[in-house]
């Protein structure tokens, strides 16, 4: 099992994470060029980072095995090829980061200064990851942390032991301590993190509910955070989609639902139809279903529940509802170890049990409507503000008529999911699915401060004179010339 770091170590640990952080700006600061010296040491650090992943990946493919079953080309596509893309990217892009930016500066009292923004340093930042992904949502954000600067404290999810275990030692031996520390622990190591006043932002990924926890105790010392949280992300079905791409919809859509047993925050979550399509989408479900699963079994490169606990309740949730079950044809009678098949349910209406949280299991309710408004109004009312919105529709009108009314983390208009990947684009929710984001440059702005800098010149005193007492009455109509 896994290690927990002892709850009376944790303040120690961030006074440290703290003092290294101060220890190397001071150390820079004797460079006659701080920023070339402090850009080395972050590019050595994120390499180092880089290769400690890569040279391990044997190893963390069989940890996530062992922990939940998870599949192995889940986790090479998923997890670990964007996160070596993600680290990359920032390798590429930090020289021209770091550097400050130039702002030509329109108001006249700036027309002879160098104004420009210059992306600051926070000091010591913590990263909270969850289960579902863990290599890719802890080491992307840790990633972008070291891109920026900072000294990081990582809490890995307990809930995963064995990746855990595995990535704290990794990273113990080949990424310096001064950069990143790792604490092992649930909720009683995570509360004693979150409650700790010296962290200069808290980087949080997980649960809604636990995110409000995050942001109570952050506001306590008015330390900044990101929230990257979950929800139901609908899928938008209309009238006017056509039928002939129905099928590659529906694959879309069952990717998008099924990839890691559907746990994943931006999961298709449930499917809003209109009745028009219905028919259709019956008949095809099964046959998609059985091109993705020609069997399942043991061998089958399938996710499992993370835990007993996850795959008795989600089993319970289905067991005990109505709706018509769709299933893969060939399910093996002996599944591994809390496995649960794709399924598909028909005929569920809004106060389905599997329509009022997040599913997070490999579930997808299909919801028929009549009028778009109306469904619209009803994924305001129940699930506001998800952190993804999918929308298959040849109507353009159509689909600016639930752009505009839904608002949502990201939107994907013919596909599901893969919006995660885009790396110059910003990924993050919206209220209740989060705030903030991260991904290419706005993981350099997640962990920076924009700062102003402002030089002036001396020469221009003369001109001064208008800002200046005494306060005469021509001197306002001056200043607005
Ligand atoms: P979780 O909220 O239970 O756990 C996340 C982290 O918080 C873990 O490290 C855990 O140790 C810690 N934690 C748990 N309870 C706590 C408490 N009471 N106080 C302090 N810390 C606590 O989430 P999970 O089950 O690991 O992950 C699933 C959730 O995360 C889903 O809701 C999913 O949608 C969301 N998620 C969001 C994103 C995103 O990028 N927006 C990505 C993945 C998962």
């Amino acid at each position: 099992s896994l290690q927990y770091t002892p709850v009376d170590d944790i303040d120690e640990i961030v006074k440290l994470s703290k003092a290294s952080f101060e220890e190397r700006q001071a150390e820079i600061s004797k460079f006659k060029n701080p920023r070339n010296h402090d850009l080395k040491l972050r590019l050595d650090t994120l390499k180092s980072l880089y290769y400690s992943v890569k040279d391990h990946e044997a190893e963390i493919i069989e940890a996530l095995l062992n922990d939940f079953k998870r599949s192995k080309h889940e986790t090479v596509v998923m997890e670990l090829v964007v996160l070596y893309n993600s680290i990359l990217q920032y390798i590429k892009k930090l020289p021209h980061w770091i550097k400050p930016e130039k702002i030509r500066e329109s108001s006249a009292l700036f027309m002879f200064s160098n104004v420009s923004v210059d992306r600051i340093s926070l000091g010591s930042v913590l990263v909270i990851s969850p289960f579902n992904y863990p290599v890719l949502l802890g080491l992307e954000p840790v990633a972008a942390a070291i891109a920026g600067g900072n000294s990081v404290v990582w809490k890995p999810s307990e809930l995963v032991p064995n990746t855990s275990r595995l990535l704290g030692n990794i990273i113990s031996c080949h990424v310096s301590s001064k950069w990143l520390k790792v604490v092992q622990g649930a909720v009683t190591e995570t509360t004693r993190l979150i409650q700790n006043p010296n962290f200069d932002k808290i980087f949080y990924t997980g649960s809604t509910k636990v995110g409000a926890i995050v942001a109570q105790e952050a506001a306590k010392h008015l330390t900044p955070y990101t929230l990257e949280l979950g929800g139901k992300s609908p899928v938008f079905i209309t009238e006017h989609f056509s039928e002939s791409n129905m099928r590659a919809a529906l694959k879309r859509v069952f990717f998008g639902a099924f990839s890691n047993s559907g746990q994943t925050c931006v999961a298709s979550d449930y499917v809003i139809v209109h009745e028009s399509q219905i028919k259709k989408i019956k008949e095809l479900a099964k046959g998609v279903l059985d091109e993705f699963w020609p069997i399942l079994d043991k061998d089958t490169d399938y996710t499992c529940m993370v835990h007993e606990k996850a795959y008795e309740s989600a089993k319970k949730k289905l067991e005990c509802t109505d709706g018509t079950t769709v299933q893969p044809s060939n399910v093996a009678a002996e599944l591994p170890k809390n496995c649960l098949p794709p399924t598909v349910v028909f005929d569920v209406g809004w106060d389905h049990a599997l329509m009022k949280e997040e599913n997070f299991a490999p579930f997808l309710p299909f919801v028929t409507y009549v009028d778009l408004d109306d469904a619209i109004a009803k994924v305001k009312k129940y699930h506001n503000n998800p952190l993804a919105m999918y929308i298959f529709s040849n109507n353009k009108h159509e689909t600016e008529r639930i752009m505009t009314q839904v608002k949502s983390g990201a939107c994907m208009i013919g596909d599901t999911l893969v919006h995660v990947a885009a790396q110059n684009a910003p990924f993050g929710g919206i209220r209740q699915s989060g705030s903030g984001s991260y991904h290419g440059r706005w993981s350099y702005s997640a962990f920076t401060h924009e700062r102003t800098v402002i030089r002036q010149p001396f020469w221009t005193e003369l001109m001064n004179g208008v800002r200046n007492p005494p306060y005469t009455p021509t001197k306002p109509k001056m200043a607005q010339a």
